[in-house]
């Protein structure tokens, strides 16, 4: 066997999801003005560049300093996918292998990215496909504002005075961003940052399934818009649906909810209240009537998502009639209230359709795959379509 010298290789520093206040004092530290940083920022995330090279306003010998320290390291797409609908799904394989999923959403004047935090998820709500397939770890900030920057870069350079195609960001792909607390908090806040992507704080939603202790600490570092996954409007159905709600029950979840939203300079704000229909779990008359009183006087939006089939889920889509007639009940209520309609199914980009690929650390989805095939008649019915 050939013995080699082991040769300590200098780690270069990724700039891309360092914070803009970092990056200024990382500029500063190479003995540059401060203002060196935002020329950067333009430039990978306007310009979409991952080379020190064709930053053409940067002399030559800083640029060849920065190529010696630092790079720009975007995670790699290893599948893109567009949908008979214009909805497109990005495969981004990320460090270590596994992958998560981007899915661009475009729609009348407005195009949403729904971005991950994870790569699978560790709370296991139990009609979501992410969930089924278990937990590997969290992004990296990079490889969270990665996603945007990956979509942002495909669409190519705006043209002057054009509209943006990506107008909206919703940390709703895979994963619980709060369990990613600080790094999901530094890709949001580079996403609002007008030398990155400059989008709306109201445009930029976290959508939580209610970890409220995180919850509790946001107020202090985001000025996001927030979601609640809530799916039931008691606490014993939704412990059955969302297990976290057994450690932080409805009640502390939308009080932690309101004092976010007490904390925000923009006193006009609600939360988005999140409510998947399953047909016969959680979509009859008594459960409308029941989140009504929930939610009465409660600053909100509420938005009912009809389950999106996967295979081996156990739950189906509610018909027509049932998201018509819970919507009815809200509404009457006196509730703001949309249904979201379900957007690249052939392209498995639906809401509650991530997967992934997930080298799974808590054997999940290996107890899924064994359920399954123990009980092969459980299958989704995909013919109720509302
Ligand atoms: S719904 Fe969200 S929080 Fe629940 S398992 Fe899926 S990704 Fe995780």
């Amino acid at each position: 066997m050939i013995a080699t010298d082991s040769v300590a290789v200098p780690r270069r520093v990724n700039l891309l999801g360092m914070p803009a206040v970092e990056l200024e004092a990382f500029m500063v530290g190479l003995g540059e003005k401060p203002y060196r940083a935002r020329q950067l920022l333009k430039w990978i995330y306007h310009q979409g560049v991952d080379s020190f090279d064709s930053m053409s306003d940067v002399g030559k010998s800083l640029r060849e300093r920065l190529a010696d320290c630092a790079e720009i390291r975007a995670p790699e797409v290893a599948q893109e996918q567009i949908s008979a609908d214009g909805t497109r799904k990005w495969l981004v394989r990320v460090t270590g292998g596994s992958c998560v999923e981007t899915v661009f959403i475009p729609e009348d004047g407005r195009g949403t990215l729904c971005v991950s935090s994870q790569v699978g998820c560790a709370l296991d709500c139990s009609f979501c496909s992410t969930g089924k397939q278990g937990f590997q770890r969290d992004l990296s900030a990079a490889e969270i504002i990665g996603q945007v920057w990956i979509a942002a870069r495909s669409f190519g350079l705006p043209k002057k005075g054009g509209q943006r195609r990506i107008t909206n960001v919703v940390m709703m792909g895979m994963g619980e961003p709060l369990l990613n607390f600080d790094n999901v908090v530094a890709a949001m806040n580079l996403m609002m940052d007008d030398y990155v992507y400059g989008i709306s704080k109201r445009r930029v939603t976290l959508s939580t399934a209610g970890v409220v202790p995180a919850l509790e600490r946001l107020a202090a570092v985001s000025e996001a818009s927030l979601a609640i996954s809530l799916h039931a409007p008691n606490d014993e159905l939704r412990s059955q649906l969302v297990p976290v709600n057994r450690r932080y029950p409805i009640r502390e979840l939308l009080d932690a909810a309101r004092r976010y939203l007490q904390a925000q300079s923009d006193t006009k704000r609600v939360v988005t209240i999140e409510y998947t229909l399953l047909s016969e779990v959680n979509d009859r008359p008594e459960h409308a009537r029941e989140l009504a009183r929930l939610l009465a006087d409660y600053p909100c939006k509420i938005n009912l998502i009809p389950f999106n089939p996967f295979p081996h889920s156990g739950y189906r889509r509610p018909g027509r009639n049932a998201v018509s007639r819970f919507w009815n009940i809200l509404t009457e209520a006196g509730l703001r209230v949309t249904v979201r309609s379900t957007r690249g199914e052939d392209i498995d980009a639906a809401c509650g359709q991530l997967v992934g690929q997930v080298q799974d650390r808590t054997r999940r989805s290996e107890r899924h795959r064994a359920a399954t095939r123990q009980h092969p008649s459980v299958t989704a019915d995909a013919s109720s379509r509302p």
